[in-house]
């Protein structure tokens, strides 16, 4: 049996309409659509659960999207297909990501029977007025409504998002959004700064003030560089008073609640990824499927179902170059250089607080981590920067400041 991880991603791309800051890969689709979607999705966990089927699966996530928009029973099935295709670990953390304005108490009590243990709940702010501007569905009471069935569900693991840095938002603004959530008592906080993308009406609306505020001048409607900085310390104070842990840059927990998928996607577990556009990082290879919703589900339809047998190298579970690039739902497909891997695992095993260890590096590639970095380390831990605790090594307050500066330092 193997005893490989591989987490798994289920991505869900509909949203009941765009929300104005948004360039996710989501988009309003009808419910014949969203059937037919589940139907190639299907499809495809089946073809995977053929090639990686005996790899054991420690978590799953359900993204989006607005994965709960979904009728109930089509998730219910999406998490039965996986149950029958993959080695799904009995402990294993399931989650879904939601939105108030889309779920129900029936909705709810059909996650726990499909085995979902942790929502991720969208929510951004806590101020009416600010969610009208983000351009999300929902108010404040929705929010509340849906946290409350959540809770009456039985569901003892949640998480709520927050968005900071938004237009007009000062530090006291963000603060109430912040202790009216604290005061729900979610297991997990996560709190994001709102970055302007391109090709969003958001960008359209301030796309003066996001190219002032790159030249670094101070800009009336969003909140500048200072402001941001000073509400992000803030968010780490007020979270740490309350007693969660931050454990990753945007990421806050009460003990035992840290979020395991993430944690995996910054360890580089292996991950498969499903659904439209959902990358994926398996034995180093990395790829990502179509973003085209019909190409999507043409491909799936042509799907061939090959044995293992087939795929795997002699038992070793390595994944041949051809495989990922000859699956039809691919659009690109990428093998990691042993020199990808050693930035990739720096910098993802930096965001994390616990950063990462000498003996995972060693045991990954089979050298010291001296022998590649050594001069980065010392430069940054003379920087104060990094710091160096029991075969450990971590940014410091300093660096998760400058958390972008450092990764940058470990590409080779
Ligand atoms: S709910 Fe999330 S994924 Fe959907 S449009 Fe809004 S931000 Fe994007």
């Amino acid at each position: 049996m193997n005893e490989k991880k591989l987490e798994l991603y289920i991505h869900i791309p509909f949203c009941v309409k765009k929300c104005d800051y948004c360039d996710f890969l989501s988009f309003p689709a009808d419910s014949n659509t969203q059937i037919r979607y589940v139907h190639a999705l299907l499809q495809e966990i089946r073809y995977y659960g053929n090639l990686l089927g005996d790899y054991h699966v420690p978590t799953i996530y359900i993204g989006g999207g607005t994965p709960s928009w979904l009728e109930e029973n089509l998730i219910y099935t999406v998490l039965q297909q996986v149950a029958s295709s993959f080695h799904v670990e009995a402990d294993a953390e399931i989650s879904i990501e939601c939105n108030p304005g889309t779920v129900t108490a029936k909705k709810l009590n059909v996650y726990q029977s499909a085995g979902i243990n942790r929502l991720s709940i969208g929510l951004q702010s806590t101020n009416n007025e600010e969610l009208k501007a983000l351009g999300r569905i929902h108010t404040y009471d929705q929010f509340l409504k849906t946290y409350e069935l959540a809770r009456n569900a039985g569901f003892e693991n949640i998480n709520i998002d927050l968005m900071s840095g938004l237009p007009y938002q000062t530090l006291d603004k963000f603060l109430e959004s912040l202790q009216t959530v604290i005061r729900l008592k979610p297991e997990h906080i996560s709190a994001y700064s709102l970055i302007i993308e391109k090709g969003t009406p958001f960008y359209e609306r301030y796309k003066f003030d996001a190219v002032k505020q790159e030249a670094g001048i101070h800009t009336e409607i969003l909140p500048d560089e200072d402001e941001v900085y000073r509400i992000y310390k803030a968010t780490q104070d007020v979270l740490k008073q309350a007693g969660y842990r931050q454990y990753e840059i945007s990421n806050f927990a009460q003990p035992g609640y840290a979020c395991r998928h993430n944690i995996g996607y910054w360890t580089r577990e292996n991950y498969l990824g499903l659904g439209l556009g959902a990358s994926s990082l398996v034995e180093n290879v990395r790829y990502t499927n179509t973003r085209q919703l019909y190409a999507y589900g043409e491909f799936c339809d042509h799907l061939q179902e090959k044995s293992p047998a087939e795929f795997l190298k002699d038992g070793e579970h390595a994944v041949p170059e051809d495989l990922w690039i000859g699956s039809c739902v691919q659009e690109q497909a990428q093998i990691l250089t042993r020199k990808e891997q050693m930035e990739e695992f720096m910098f993802l095993g930096l965001r994390m607080n616990e950063g990462v260890t000498r003996a995972a590096f060693e045991q990954s590639f089979g050298v010291p981590i001296e022998a590649v970095y050594l001069e980065t380390l010392r430069k940054l831990k003379e920087q104060g920067l990094l710091q160096m605790v029991a075969g450990r090594i971590a940014l410091t307050d300093k660096g998760m400041d400058l958390a972008n500066y450092v990764m940058a330092k470990f590409l080779l």
